[in-house]
């Protein structure tokens, strides 16, 4: 008997007119996520996606893995397809749930029949199935309120389908056509997260990161650039860019007290984050802070952060404290990738006393003893790009 994937699309049905958009770009995505696997059919109708599995090597495990990651889906099934005739459906039903029903203690059908060329009505399959089945297991009891197993039978065009017990999605909006935000990716544990939950709004997110080599290696570039790999399981393809940094910081070290290190650090990023995101046509940046989390993100530190930039800095962390951060982290798996213990540019010329609660007429007065503006120009124009996913 052959498997099916009945996707049932979360927020989006609540979407008015642009919901068919929306839908569109869901199965673009889910698309793009399953064609590694082999060839499939993707049918709509009435919210509901269908993925029919045309290939036979084709790896249903790892299609639900991808499915799972997909955002823009509320649930889904795995479901049988069954030829349309009650007693196959009989047959299906007693074959497919025999583990799921001897666990239960109570169950329902429902039955749905979009053809209506079907000579039962979903009244009468409900009925014939439910007594089929307790005459099966004779420890179950039919609760219509709160059954522990629904069975459910859905009558259409092509065939019937069967499924108890659904499979929870990763909810949120499709990725795509919603807009698009920059995200600093270092190679800790908040932006990764940060970076999903932006995706989790629909919302395309592009990595840029800042390496000082010789300071930072090349085995923390790959870090970051892995963790890119992994978030694109969620986000989709993840444009990146890498910006070489090391002469800033070495300027910013040679010319301003240190006790403005950070903040000026931080500065910068986000002059040269804001210009690639204007030249690339990006909305938003997104950072992994945390109120208070360490001396750049106390108020008066973002504050200082946010002075330089146009455009608006998306924080979605900004209220968790570490250990939530760390179970979505741990949930989306990019925790392990991150705790690998490869330096940051943030680590290097770190102050032994860092200035708490920067004043900003103080910060810009720091940064005027030297002119950075022709070493962004220069940070800009030698940013590397190129493309994250995973296959
Ligand atoms: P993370 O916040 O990702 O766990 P972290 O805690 O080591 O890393 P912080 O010093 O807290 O980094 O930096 C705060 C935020 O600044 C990060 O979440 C990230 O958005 C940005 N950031 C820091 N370092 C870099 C970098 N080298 N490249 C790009 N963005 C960075
Ligand atoms: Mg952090």
């Amino acid at each position: 008997m052959k498997q099916i994937l009945l996707i049932k699309n979360g927020e989006i049905a609540l979407k008015g007119l642009n919901r068919t958009t929306f839908e569109s770009i869901l199965i673009k995505n889910i698309r793009r996520r399953l064609k590694p696997l082999g060839d499939f059919k993707i049918e709509r109708a009435q919210s509901t996606i269908y993925v029919e599995p045309l290939s036979d090597g084709f790896d249903m495990e790892e299609a639900v893995n991808r499915i799972k990651k997909i955002f823009g889906i509320a649930a889904f099934h795995r479901a049988w397809a069954v030829e349309k005739d009650y007693a196959a459906i009989e047959a299906a039903a007693q074959e497919c749930f025999s583990d799921i029903l001897e666990d239960a203690s109570s169950f329902k059908v429902e039955a749905k029949r979009a053809d209506k060329r079907f000579p039962m009505d979903s009244p009468a399959i409900c009925r014939e199935l439910g007594g089929a089945l307790l005459a099966r297991y004779p420890h179950l009891r039919v609760d219509v309120h709160q059954p522990e197993v629904t069975v459910t039978v859905e009558v259409r065009e092509r065939a019937a389908y069967l499924h108890a017990g659904s499979i929870t999605g990763a909810g949120g909006m499709p990725v795509g056509g919603s807009g698009k935000v920059l995200l600093l990716l270092s190679g800790g544990i908040d932006s990764p997260v940060a970076g999903y939950m932006m995706a989790k709004r629909g919302l395309e997110v592009g990595g840029i990161h800042f390496a000082a080599p010789p300071y930072t290696s090349d085995r923390a570039l790959q870090k970051v650039e892995t963790l890119g790999e992994k978030m694109s399981e969620y986000c989709g393809r993840i444009p990146f860019f890498c910006v070489p940094f090391t002469k800033l910081q070495e300027a910013i070290r040679d010319h301003c007290p240190e006790e403005y290190f950070t903040i000026i650090m931080r500065r910068m990023m986000m002059r040269i984050a804001s210009q690639i995101a204007a030249r690339d046509r990006f909305g938003a940046l997104v950072t992994g802070e945390s109120v208070g989390q360490v001396a750049s993100q106390t108020l008066q530190a973002l504050c200082c952060t946010d002075a330089v930039c146009d455009l608006p800095v998306f924080r979605p962390v900004i209220g968790m404290d570490k250990s939530e951060i760390v179970s979505i982290a741990r949930r989306i798996d990019t925790y392990e990738t991150s705790i690998l213990p490869y330096e940051d540019c943030c680590t290097v010329f770190t102050p032994r006393h860092p200035k708490t609660r920067p004043q900003l007429a103080a910060v810009e007065a720091a940064e005027a003893a030297f002119d950075f503006a022709p070493l962004i120009q220069r940070a800009v124009e030698d940013t590397a790009w190129k493309l994250l996913v995973s296959e």
